[in-house]
């Protein structure tokens, strides 16, 4: 059950309402959206009416939810979330690009790929300081060195920096570089770094598990923004089937899927998905097709020479070719790039 004060309500009317939901047994978690503060009620709700709080002054509405994420689901916002990344908007009318190494390298790598994509049409840059590898002895990523050089990309171009973190502790350092947390998706189930960037001044890229369901990517992102933190933008990267000869399997079904059951901005990400650069962009399109509000894609400008996943980036000049025929599809689907 999720409660909807008033834009404006009192602290004394909010703290009524939490010790009334106390008093029959319930916790309570209090988040901001905007002017509004909402309570979500946790425990036993479903033999609690929604008039035992309807009434009561300063609440604008009751929400039950019958699904098992609430603050996600469509029930508990009916428009869609754009989620504000710098002077980007995630999840409006235009498909927003992010474009970047799959690791920070070198300056001279980063910098010539931010200004390439960027000519290019991307709106905002990724690239990986702190790099999850299957092996532990692959290129880990350059750390703290890596978040300065994208930051110097950042105020260079003016495009914002999506980098991933990994571990709770390492939240605040890398908000003080990166514009946008990433959440990857070996760690979509890491209970305790969901909850601190949930806890972190900075929006938020949650890229689903390789073996997670949709309910369990919603749910994850409940955990982000239980502790406050609204700014999702979840991220369709595919998952783990039988087919080998991909990398993974991109869901296509994933994208209006999330964009039924929840108001969050749904990105798909064909460079994990295929593990191919050559078939990065018809999938980029696939993507577009299914309603995705954007993709994120790996460019390096020597793929053969990268320290992770270049088989599976495209060079700058592959990524000019593929955003030309990317705005013909968005633009099929009434959008724009
Ligand atoms: C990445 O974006 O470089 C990455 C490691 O992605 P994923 O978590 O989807 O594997
Ligand atoms: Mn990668």
């Amino acid at each position: 059950m999720i409660i909807k004060m008033k834009a404006g309500a009192g602290r004394e009317e909010i703290d009524y309402v939490i010790r009334r939901a106390r008093s029959l047994g319930l916790r309570v978690h209090e988040s901001v959206d905007g002017d509004t503060v909402l309570l979500s009620l946790l425990g036993a709700t479903d033999s609690i009416a929604t008039g035992t709080f309807s009434g009561i002054r300063g609440v604008e509405s009751v929400l039950t939810t019958k699904s098992s994420f609430r603050l996600a689901s469509l029930d508990y916002r009916k428009e869609r979330t754009v989620v504000r990344v710098g002077d980007v908007e995630i999840g409006g009318d235009q498909v927003v690009v992010i474009a970047g190494p799959c690791a920070v390298e070198s300056r001279d790598q980063v910098l010539k790929t931010a200004w390439g994509v960027q000519q290019a049409g991307a709106r905002m840059l990724r690239g990986g300081a702190f790099k999850p590898r299957t092996s532990p002895y692959a290129f880990q990523g350059l750390g703290e060195g890596g978040l300065k050089l994208l930051a110097e990309a950042r105020d260079e171009t003016g495009l914002p920096v999506v980098t991933e973190v990994m571990a709770p502790e390492q939240v605040e350092l890398v908000t003080s570089y990166a514009d946008m947390l990433q959440v990857g998706a070996r760690n979509m189930q890491n209970f305790q770094l969901l909850a601190a960037v949930g806890a972190a001044p900075k929006p938020v890229l949650l890229k689903r598990g390789m073996m997670s369901t949709l309910e369990e990517l919603l749910l994850a992102a409940e955990y982000v923004m239980a502790q406050g933190n609204l700014n999702v933008v979840l991220c369709e990267r595919g998952i783990r089937t039988f087919e080998p000869y991909t990398r993974n399997t991109l869901d296509i079904n994933a994208i209006p899927a999330l964009k039924e059951l929840s108001h969050l901005p749904v990105l798909g990400d064909p460079s994990h998905a295929t593990g191919r650069r050559s078939l990065v962009a018809p999938v980029a399109g696939g993507c577009l097709g299914a309603g995705a509000d954007g993709l994120i894609i790996e460019v390096h400008p020597e793929p053969e020479f990268a320290s992770s996943d270049g088989p599976q980036s495209l060079t700058l000049e592959g990524f000019e070719a593929m955003m030309v025929g990317l705005r013909r599809i968005a633009e099929a689907v009434g959008r724009t790039i």
